[in-house]
């Protein structure tokens, strides 16, 4: 069967051939045709860029942890572990934090982690970057 990319005039939503010829996200019924590479485009998930941490976009910043399930599978997800004397300060990224749990962060690549001498892969953050992130959490 030939595949058809519809977009919905109501919602803006991009869908392939449904059973029902309706949107899946509104169910309106009035899909017009479009072309794979505007459906292509159209649907894209767009991410907006918060700030940029070493060169990296970072479209995620929130004080919660985030489930593996709930992680989008094109974003690369990082925790922010906080001081021990100052539980609002910033201080390392790792891939993941037990204790000291400041945050969660999400990027479009991989930010550039480096092996402390302990074997943890992290970022030490500066001052500069602490305060940057702590105006997004
Ligand atoms: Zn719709």
């Amino acid at each position: 069967m030939e595949v058809k990319y519809f977009k919905c005039e109501n919602c803006n939503h991009y869908q392939l051939t449904t059973e029902f010829g309706e949107c899946e996200e509104c169910g309106y019924e009035d899909l017009v045709n479009v072309t794979q590479e505007e459906y292509e485009k159209g649907s894209k998930v767009e991410y907006q860029k918060l700030f940029q941490l070493r060169g990296i976009d970072i479209v995620e910043c929130t004080p919660l942890r985030i489930k593996q399930a709930d992680r989008k599978k094109d974003l690369h997800y990082y925790e922010i572990r906080h001081s021990d004397e100052n539980w609002g300060e910033p201080v390392c990224i790792r891939h993941g934090i037990l204790v000291n749990h400041f945050g969660t962060i999400a990027a479009r690549t991989p930010l550039p982690l480096k092996k402390d001498d302990f074997g943890y892969e992290e970022i030490e953050l500066t001052e500069d970057e602490a305060e940057l992130i702590q105006q997004f959490v």
